[in-house]
């Protein structure tokens, strides 16, 4: 459902939830709010269980204090209002208490936003605000000095995370991307130093090519569409499901017989695309009245150059994204089933997919069906939407597996004759 349509009580326990459900907050830490069209503040309660909230459990704030019958608003209150009071343009606040952005918080130590080039178009710069007692108006003074800078983001000093938007879906993606950043960050710190990238370098991935395609004529939908679009639609669900996707970045597309392809809508956020989202894209034509990812062309030129691909998947999931930041080998040689579904991934640089599409398709063959992206996550391909998706799943649990280890020198490898035995029995 549209958000703008959503009750702002509803659309907190909403949010609330899915912070909670995404394992972002304690079941006692974290506050949410907005602020109506009437200039009243909504908020969540205090000392109330985050994981089973109701819509009657939201406090109204009016001019004449909290309308509420059994609950206490926040008590972290009066650093929203002092928010709100910072800047007009803010109409949604967030606040959790999220494991790896409390890691940087107790460093005293901001995120690199210029790792990944979603994290910085999507949370812009950050700050931290200097440490004061929560529930205290100082705290909302601190606060309200860093939002006055213009940012969405603050870090708090061994405290957590204030997020502060135009709209709470707005506040969430920004969050949900800062703290997922923040882990890769973190675990990209043990494998070498990671990659930062200039805002030339981001300005690359910020193409508005998608954007200007001619329009398709419609036509009547044909049974194999509609069957592939609720396909892709579970699939896409279940990525976010499995913290392959998250709510500002994944992509995802299919071919159809006739040689043309669906694919995410560009901007959305992941876990409220339906069947109806997907542009259906045809000889460089895109369906009228949508937008496809920006990743359209690269999908594209994919398909045209191999005919044996139906499906492809840009993402970055977490543990691969840390060995792409940094020059650590990502390899399947010694692990058997990974080495037989995915046997090599090479390595693009930074913004290859992007300047060199055409080499960039060139690289996949049936024994390279993946490839990495340098600070941009990885391309799976495969001959249907299930194959892509299993892939990308092994990929990335095999990532976790090498990052469980102590070190990674601690891995003994396959020898060259163990391997020899595997192509010979699982020849590609
Ligand atoms: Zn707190």
């Amino acid at each position: 459902m549209r958000l703008d349509f959503m009750h702002p009580a509803d659309q907190l326990v909403a949010y609330m939830t899915r912070i909670y459900n995404n394992g972002l907050t304690t079941a006692s830490g974290g506050n949410l709010s907005i602020l109506d069209s009437n200039g009243h503040i909504w908020i969540t309660p205090t000392r109330m269980d985050k994981g089973i909230l109701n819509r009657i459990d939201m406090v109204q704030i009016t001019e004449n204090g909290p309308v509420t019958h059994h609950v206490a608003p926040s008590s972290e209150l009066p650093f929203h209002q002092a928010i709100y009071k910072s800047r007009s343009n803010i109409k949604a606040v967030l606040h959790a208490h999220s494991p790896a952005l409390i890691a940087f918080c107790l460093m005293r130590k901001l995120p690199n936003v210029h790792l990944i080039p979603v994290t910085r178009i999507v949370c812009g710069p950050i700050t931290m605000a200097p440490y004061a007692r929560m529930g205290s108006n100082e705290l909302g003074e601190v606060l309200a000095e860093e939002f006055k800078k213009g940012v969405a983001v603050v870090l708090m000093e061994n405290h957590g995370v204030v997020v502060a938007a135009e709209s709470l879906q707005k506040a969430y993606a920004i969050f949900e991307t800062l703290e997922t950043s923040a882990r890769i960050e973190l675990m990209a710190n043990r494998l070498g130093k990671p990659r930062a990238l200039t805002e030339d370098q981001i300005d690359i991935a910020r193409t508005k090519e998608h954007t200007r395609m001619s329009e398709l004529s419609q036509r009547a939908r044909s049974p194999e569409e509609l069957g592939l679009r609720r396909d892709l639609t579970r699939m896409l669900q279940r990525a976010v499901d499995q913290k392959l996707f998250a709510a500002s970045q994944g992509t995802i597309s299919a071919r159809m017989s006739d040689g043309s392809f669906l694919i995410s809508p560009f901007g959305r956020d992941r876990r409220e695309i339906d069947a109806e989202d997907l542009v259906l894209v045809r000889r460089g034509l895109k369906e009228s009245g949508k937008v496809p990812s920006r990743a359209v062309f690269i999908h594209e030129m994919i398909y045209h150059r191999n005919p044996g691909i139906q499906a492809i998947i840009n993402a970055q999931p977490p543990h691969i994204m840390a060995f792409t930041l940094t020059d650590q080998t990502l390899d399947f040689k010694s692990l058997p089933e990974p080495y037989i579904m995915l046997h090599d991934m090479p390595r693009a640089t930074y913004g290859f997919n992007y300047t060199e599409p055409q080499q960039t398709a060139a690289l996949f063959s049936a024994t390279t069906p993946s490839i990495l992206l340098e600070n941009d996550g990885i391309i799976v391909t495969g001959r249907d939407v299930a194959q892509a998706y299993d892939r990308l799943e092994v990929a990335e649990f095999t990532a976790r597996a090498y990052l469980e280890l102590p070190s990674l020198d601690k891995m003994i490898q396959l020898t060259e004759q163990q391997r020899a035995d595997l192509d010979e029995y699982f020849p590609v």
